[in-house]
């Protein structure tokens, strides 16, 4: 695979900037990173422009249109409209190029809000998903679909990962519209720089979650190019269960944060429990994301603390 052009789409985004680094990183010197600034891959022209210049032989399709549940909310359309179709045009033109290697990632959303976790790969379609964010969520899923319907019609090579919750470098940052992980990370950093009396964390603390280091994923991702050529959908994440409040005690700890921690009740937990099962990825992939909690909050809190303000995304 060392030899093969690989097509990157998405390369500048969160997953995307740490798997380019990764496989650099691993001797890839074939790589074409991409992002919407080259090419707009909501038009179809322009996928075909970009299979047309570069001739990859592998792509990995990282390319969506992302947000928070709040963008999700007010954009439903846009977010159903734009993912649906760069994942059409671009797995469509992929098969016509020949390439022999397509990977592409879904989204934990895409499960339905009633999964029981460990949410096993099986259950991706015995319910809807979150409701605020399912025109979103069903968008991605239909990639895992497509990627079967291409297989089997034009014996297209396409595999489809699910990530978990990821956290690590190059995240969005946002205090209030990113996830929990970097939201804690820049309250408290910024609370400790301007030794504000106490932080607000948000919801009871009960809620458990199994959070996963992104360069665990970008190194899960490359075995999965490397390795697996079957049709079934496979999780990416840890497996380990924290709750809210072991993973904030943390996050405060790591910053040497010395406050107070408020919980703000009216504000929501979600999901009580979200966890994945990591069988398949064990079995079918040989790997296990094995990077621990604390150690990955270290690099990332290490990381932001580089780079903050001017190197982080909103
Ligand atoms: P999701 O619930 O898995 O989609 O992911 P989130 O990362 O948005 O939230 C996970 C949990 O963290 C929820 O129980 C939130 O109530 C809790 N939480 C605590 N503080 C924050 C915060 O500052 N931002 C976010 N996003 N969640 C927080």
């Amino acid at each position: 695979m060392k030899n093969d052009k690989i097509l990157v789409t998405g390369s500048t985004g969160f997953l995307g900037t740490n798997l380019v680094k990764h496989m650099e990183s691993s001797g890839y010197k074939n790589i074409v990173a991409v992002s919407s600034k080259d090419y707009d891959l909501t038009e179809q022209k322009e996928v075909r422009k970009m299979f047309s210049d570069i001739e990859p032989n592998i792509v990995i399709h990282l390319a969506a249109y992302v947000g928070g549940i709040l963008a999700n909310k007010m954009y439903p359309a846009d977010f159903s409209y734009r993912n649906l179709v760069i994942n059409t045009s671009t797995i469509h033109e992929a098969s016509k190029h020949g390439v022999k290697k397509f990977v592409t990632c879904i989204g934990g959303c895409s499960y339905p809000a009633k999964a029981k976790s460990p949410i096993a790969e099986n259950s991706l379609f015995e319910g809807y998903p979150q409701n605020e964010s399912a025109p979103y969520s069903l968008a991605k899923a239909m990639g895992f679909v497509q990627a079967n319907a291409y297989r089997n019609q034009y014996n297209l090579n396409a595999i489809t990962l699910v990530p978990g919750n990821m956290y690590g470098p190059h995240d969005n940052f946002h205090p209030n519209y990113s996830h929990v992980i970097p939201g804690l990370i820049r309250r408290f950093y910024e609370a400790k720089m301007n030794d504000l009396p106490e932080v607000v964390v948000w919801g009871s603390g009960t809620p458990t979650r199994d959070f996963v280091y992104v360069e665990d994923v970008a190194e899960a991702i490359i075995k999965a190019t490397e390795t697996y050529d079957g049709n079934e959908l496979i999780n990416i994440s840890s497996g380990t269960e924290t709750s809210i409040r072991e993973l904030v005690e943390t996050i405060s700890n790591l910053i040497g944060y010395g406050g107070k921690i408020v919980w703000d009740t009216t504000k929501p937990d979600g999901q009580m429990r979200k966890i994945f099962d990591t069988g398949r990825m064990k079995s079918l992939l040989n790997f296990e994301c094995s990077t621990f909690l604390k150690d990955g909050l270290e690099k990332t809190i290490r990381w932001f603390e580089n780079n903050y303000p001017n190197g982080i995304r909103l």
